[in-house]
């Protein structure tokens, strides 16, 4: 026995006698949903199998969010959102109408699945392990650690090839014990073990056995576009795929970035790689100007500090746009010519993460006499939740709230 969906792929919508309903829940990734199981005597709902994911759509006005398969039958789980959704009555026919953008591009990279597998291993003898129809974008897993540039673009051309040879799509029944000049044996679900096994056959290319959805036509898939390979585990290689719409999707997407990224660079694509190299390396010389600048600024600071006559207490620098590579410059120039200069004294430094905000997150270094130090590290953690620790003598913290610093300094000040 077959599902409707299984005897006509292309249908959108039926009606078949309700066999059992009941309230049911499902947890669908992650999220808990009330609702409930209907069964009906045959169902265009395709349930999740053969690498291909379930169907989702409408059951009369009620959602249908979910479809699993119990042996040969479909249940459909109907979501109970608001105050109007009703049980069906048994013998009752819902209209059941399927979300048909979603199962046609099912049908497309399932479909587009087969025939890159059967070109693969007929024309060049890679053997496909499994594949995966992800939301976005599908993969085939090869039995080899390594494919060529040259055989993913020979690959490419022989698959678009069948396309344009038109061939038929069709699916037949056949004995278990009658599968000779079947590619690939799948195993069955145990609760599916039947003797006769559907088969999926390309015109003069392909006969494999599937319980899917498919094109009734290879020129149904349009176009393939293969979009390169990665390692998989146990030395095999996973070759990505976009078949049918998805592959004008994606060319729209590309489109629409190439113009985002032609009003931004000034420039049209052709242009992109040279230009984007210029701006990378005028960066890194700007980058490397600004360290130095910064590191001078940094030593200018602490020879302010060192040539000041009458040194306060607490000694405070805030920097907005700076580095931490600006303290370290700080107290390198400080700490080398004598200790003296911070003995009985504090100085602290502050660094603004995001140099726009007056509230923003930062964080202080607080060095100078050690019991100092100590004494300062304890009113920022415990008054201000600063989070840090002293370490080489000087105490480093991250601070939630930079405007907040002025109190911190005041508390310091009384405390020493
Ligand atoms: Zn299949």
């Amino acid at each position: 026995m077959s599902l409707m969906c299984q005897k006509n792929s292309f249908l959108q919508e039926y009606k078949s006698p309700v066999l059992s309903c009941q309230s049911s829940s499902l947890n669908l990734n992650g999220k808990q949903y009330q609702g409930f199981d209907v069964v009906l005597e045959d169902s265009i709902f395709f349930p999740e199998g053969g690498g291909q994911p379930y169907d989702t759509g409408l059951l009369d006005d009620q959602k249908v969010i979910n479809v699993r398969r119990d042996g040969n039958k479909a249940i459909l789980f109907v979501e109970s959102g608001d105050d109007h959704c009703r049980l069906f009555d048994c013998g009752q026919q819902p209209l059941q109408k399927i979300d048909w953008n979603r199962r046609f591009d099912h049908m497309q990279q399932h479909s587009g699945q087969h025939l890159i597998t059967a070109v693969a291993l007929k024309y060049f003898n890679l053997l496909t392990t499994s594949w995966n129809l992800g939301a976005d974008v599908s993969n085939i897993e090869l039995d080899t650690a390594q494919i060529s540039d040259e055989t993913i673009e020979q690959l490419e051309q022989k698959v678009n090839e069948k396309i344009r040879e038109n061939l038929p799509i069709t699916v037949s029944y056949r004995d278990k014990d009658d599968l000779a000049d079947i590619r690939q044996q799948m195993e069955l679900p145990d609760d599916l073990n039947q003797q006769s096994l559907r088969i999926i056959s390309i015109e003069s290319l392909d006969k494999n056995p599937c319980c899917g959805t498919h094109v009734s036509n290879l020129c149904q898939l349009q176009i393939i576009k293969l979009l390169g390979i990665q390692k998989g585990k146990k030395g095999k290689t996973l070759l990505f795929f976009h078949s049918g719409n998805r592959v004008l999707k994606h060319m729209n997407n590309l489109l629409q970035r190439e113009k985002s990224l032609s009003s931004l660079l000034k420039c049209t694509g052709e242009e992109f790689v040279p230009i984007v190299d210029k701006l990378q390396k005028n960066v890194r010389r700007l980058q490397k100007n600004c360290t130095s600048a910064m590191r001078d600024l940094a030593r200018c600071e602490a020879e302010k500090y060192i040539r000041l006559v009458d040194k306060p207490k607490l000694y405070s620098i805030h920097r907005k746009e700076s580095e931490y590579d600006f303290i370290t410059s700080f107290f390198n120039q400080i700490d080398n010519p004598s200790s003296s200069l911070i003995d009985n004294r504090l100085i602290l430094i502050s660094l603004a993460d995001d140099c726009n905000s007056l509230k923003s997150p930062g964080q202080i270094v607080i060095a100078g006499d050690q019991q100092l130090v100590e004494k300062s590290a304890k009113i920022a953690i415990d008054s201000f939740g600063a989070k840090g620790s002293i370490s080489q003598g000087r105490f480093r913290a991250r601070i939630l709230d930079i405007s907040k610093l002025p109190k911190l300094e005041e508390m310091i000040k009384q405390t020493i």
